[in-house]
Protein backbone atom coordinates (compact mmCIF):
# COMPACT_ATOMS: atom_id res chain seq x y z
CA UNK A 1 0.00 0.00 0.00
CA UNK A 2 1.36 3.23 -0.81
CA UNK A 3 0.22 5.67 2.14
CA UNK A 4 1.36 8.92 2.84
CA UNK A 5 1.39 10.17 5.84
CA UNK A 6 0.23 13.96 6.09
CA UNK A 7 2.30 16.67 6.55
CA UNK A 8 1.98 17.04 10.33
CA UNK A 9 1.98 20.63 11.05
CA UNK A 10 1.22 21.35 14.68
CA UNK A 11 2.23 19.90 18.04
CA UNK A 12 -0.54 17.76 19.27
CA UNK A 13 0.12 18.31 22.70
CA UNK A 14 0.17 22.55 22.84
CA UNK A 15 -0.16 23.18 19.59
CA UNK A 16 2.93 24.82 18.64
CA UNK A 17 4.54 24.95 15.04
CA UNK A 18 6.54 21.74 14.96
CA UNK A 19 10.22 21.63 13.74
CA UNK A 20 11.99 19.01 12.43
CA UNK A 21 15.23 17.61 13.98
CA UNK A 22 17.72 14.71 14.22
CA UNK A 23 17.58 14.03 17.81
CA UNK A 24 20.37 10.65 16.92
CA UNK A 25 22.70 11.00 14.08
CA UNK A 26 21.60 7.53 12.86
CA UNK A 27 18.03 8.26 12.66
CA UNK A 28 15.80 10.09 10.32
CA UNK A 29 14.58 13.71 11.04
CA UNK A 30 11.74 13.60 13.65
CA UNK A 31 9.12 16.66 13.87
CA UNK A 32 9.88 18.01 17.33
CA UNK A 33 7.82 20.51 18.86
CA UNK A 34 10.19 23.58 20.04
CA UNK A 35 7.93 24.33 22.96
CA UNK A 36 7.09 21.92 24.61
CA UNK A 37 10.08 19.00 23.52
CA UNK A 38 7.60 16.46 22.17
CA UNK A 39 8.43 13.90 19.39
CA UNK A 40 6.24 12.85 17.02
CA UNK A 41 7.23 9.27 16.12
CA UNK A 42 5.62 8.65 12.44
CA UNK A 43 5.25 4.60 13.12
CA UNK A 44 4.24 2.05 11.03
CA UNK A 45 1.21 1.21 9.82
CA UNK A 46 -0.27 -2.29 10.54
CA UNK A 47 -2.14 -4.33 8.04
CA UNK A 48 -3.53 -7.90 9.06
CA UNK A 49 -4.43 -9.68 6.05
CA UNK A 50 -5.77 -13.36 5.16
CA UNK A 51 -5.45 -15.51 2.30
CA UNK A 52 -8.85 -17.81 2.12
CA UNK A 53 -9.15 -20.87 -0.18
CA UNK A 54 -13.44 -21.88 -0.75
CA UNK A 55 -13.52 -24.12 -3.29
CA UNK A 56 -10.23 -24.88 -3.37
CA UNK A 57 -9.86 -21.21 -5.02
CA UNK A 58 -8.26 -17.92 -3.64
CA UNK A 59 -10.71 -15.11 -2.60
CA UNK A 60 -9.53 -11.82 -3.82
CA UNK A 61 -11.67 -8.68 -3.80
CA UNK A 62 -11.81 -5.22 -6.54
CA UNK A 63 -11.11 -2.61 -4.37
CA UNK A 64 -13.72 0.09 -4.56
CA UNK A 65 -11.65 2.82 -2.78
CA UNK A 66 -8.34 4.35 -3.20
CA UNK A 67 -5.45 3.56 -2.98
CA UNK A 68 -5.22 1.27 -6.19
CA UNK A 69 -9.08 1.65 -6.97
CA UNK A 70 -10.09 -1.52 -9.22
CA UNK A 71 -7.01 -4.22 -8.37
CA UNK A 72 -7.40 -6.95 -6.70
CA UNK A 73 -6.47 -7.36 -3.35
CA UNK A 74 -6.61 -10.28 -0.72
CA UNK A 75 -9.36 -9.17 2.69
CA UNK A 76 -7.46 -7.38 5.21
CA UNK A 77 -7.39 -3.45 6.25
CA UNK A 78 -5.61 -2.02 9.57
CA UNK A 79 -5.37 -3.49 13.10
CA UNK A 80 -6.27 -0.53 15.59
CA UNK A 81 -4.34 -0.17 18.52
CA UNK A 82 -4.84 -2.44 20.98
CA UNK A 83 -6.44 -5.25 18.43
CA UNK A 84 -4.73 -8.11 18.32
CA UNK A 85 -3.40 -9.09 14.74
CA UNK A 86 -5.26 -12.46 13.98
CA UNK A 87 -8.35 -10.58 15.39
CA UNK A 88 -8.03 -7.61 12.84
CA UNK A 89 -7.40 -10.55 10.20
CA UNK A 90 -10.55 -12.14 10.78
CA UNK A 91 -12.74 -8.91 11.57
CA UNK A 92 -11.68 -7.34 8.15
CA UNK A 93 -12.68 -10.66 5.67
CA UNK A 94 -15.71 -10.30 7.32
CA UNK A 95 -16.20 -6.97 7.29
CA UNK A 96 -15.46 -6.90 3.43
CA UNK A 97 -16.55 -10.31 2.04
CA UNK A 98 -18.88 -11.38 4.91
CA UNK A 99 -17.20 -14.80 5.52
CA UNK A 100 -16.37 -15.90 8.97
CA UNK A 101 -12.82 -17.91 9.51
CA UNK A 102 -10.31 -18.87 11.63
CA UNK A 103 -6.62 -18.17 11.10
CA UNK A 104 -4.52 -21.97 10.21
CA UNK A 105 -1.21 -20.60 10.32
CA UNK A 106 1.24 -17.20 9.40
CA UNK A 107 2.20 -17.13 6.07
CA UNK A 108 4.59 -13.72 6.39
CA UNK A 109 5.34 -10.26 6.74
CA UNK A 110 5.71 -7.37 4.44
CA UNK A 111 7.48 -4.49 4.38
CA UNK A 112 9.28 -2.59 2.37
CA UNK A 113 11.93 0.52 2.54
CA UNK A 114 10.14 3.71 2.30
CA UNK A 115 6.78 1.91 2.55
CA UNK A 116 4.65 3.04 6.11
CA UNK A 117 2.69 -0.40 6.02
CA UNK A 118 3.73 -3.12 7.74
CA UNK A 119 1.51 -6.22 5.86
CA UNK A 120 1.18 -9.47 8.36
CA UNK A 121 -0.75 -12.47 5.85
CA UNK A 122 -2.46 -15.38 7.72
CA UNK A 123 -3.29 -18.50 5.48
CA UNK A 124 -6.97 -18.76 7.26
CA UNK A 125 -9.84 -21.14 7.43
CA UNK A 126 -13.17 -21.02 6.23
CA UNK A 127 -15.94 -21.24 8.92
CA UNK A 128 -19.32 -20.04 7.76
CA UNK A 129 -21.03 -17.54 5.52
CA UNK A 130 -21.45 -16.65 1.77
CA UNK A 131 -19.01 -14.50 0.10
CA UNK A 132 -20.60 -10.95 -0.61
CA UNK A 133 -18.44 -7.60 -1.37
CA UNK A 134 -18.79 -5.43 1.59
CA UNK A 135 -18.97 -1.36 1.56
CA UNK A 136 -15.39 -0.73 0.08
CA UNK A 137 -15.49 -3.42 -2.64
CA UNK A 138 -16.54 -3.91 -6.07
CA UNK A 139 -16.64 -6.99 -6.42
CA UNK A 140 -15.39 -10.45 -4.54
CA UNK A 141 -14.33 -13.42 -6.54
CA UNK A 142 -13.13 -17.04 -6.50
CA UNK A 143 -9.34 -17.37 -8.31
CA UNK A 144 -7.75 -20.75 -9.28
CA UNK A 145 -4.35 -20.58 -9.35
CA UNK A 146 -4.01 -20.05 -13.07
CA UNK A 147 -6.84 -17.25 -12.58
CA UNK A 148 -4.91 -15.33 -10.66
CA UNK A 149 -4.91 -11.95 -12.08
CA UNK A 150 -0.86 -10.91 -11.51
CA UNK A 151 -0.77 -7.54 -13.28
CA UNK A 152 -3.91 -6.64 -11.66
CA UNK A 153 -3.04 -7.13 -7.88
CA UNK A 154 -3.12 -3.98 -6.11
CA UNK A 155 0.04 -3.55 -3.76
CA UNK A 156 3.72 -5.21 -4.09
CA UNK A 157 2.28 -7.34 -0.82
CA UNK A 158 -0.43 -8.78 -2.15
CA UNK A 159 2.00 -10.42 -4.90
CA UNK A 160 4.52 -11.61 -2.79
CA UNK A 161 2.49 -13.28 -0.54
CA UNK A 162 0.39 -14.97 -2.96
CA UNK A 163 3.47 -16.41 -4.29
CA UNK A 164 4.79 -17.08 -0.99
CA UNK A 165 1.32 -18.87 -0.65
CA UNK A 166 1.65 -21.15 -3.68
CA UNK A 167 5.13 -21.97 -3.76
CA UNK A 168 4.52 -23.59 -0.45
CA UNK A 169 1.52 -25.44 -1.56
CA UNK A 170 2.71 -26.49 -4.27
CA UNK A 171 6.04 -27.70 -2.52
CA UNK A 172 3.72 -30.03 -0.75
CA UNK A 173 6.32 -29.34 2.63
CA UNK A 174 4.80 -27.07 5.59
CA UNK A 175 1.62 -26.31 3.30
CA UNK A 176 -0.71 -23.74 4.17
CA UNK A 177 -3.50 -25.97 2.57
CA UNK A 178 -2.67 -29.26 3.80
CA UNK A 179 -5.81 -30.12 5.11
CA UNK A 180 -7.50 -28.98 8.46
CA UNK A 181 -5.28 -28.30 10.67
CA UNK A 182 -6.19 -27.48 14.33
CA UNK A 183 -5.69 -23.72 14.94
CA UNK A 184 -2.29 -23.05 17.31
CA UNK A 185 -5.07 -20.83 19.88
ZN1 LIG B 1 4.25 21.20 21.96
Amino acid sequence: MTHHDPEFQFCPVCGNRLDSSKLKPNEPRRPVCPSCNFVLYLDPKVVACSILEMDSKIVLLRRGINPQKGKWVMPGGYVDRGEEVKAAAIRETEEECGVKTRINMLLGVYSYSGQVPVVIVYDARYVSGDLISGDETLEAKLFSEKQIPWANLAFRSTVDALKDYYEIKNKGGKSPTDGDKTPKD
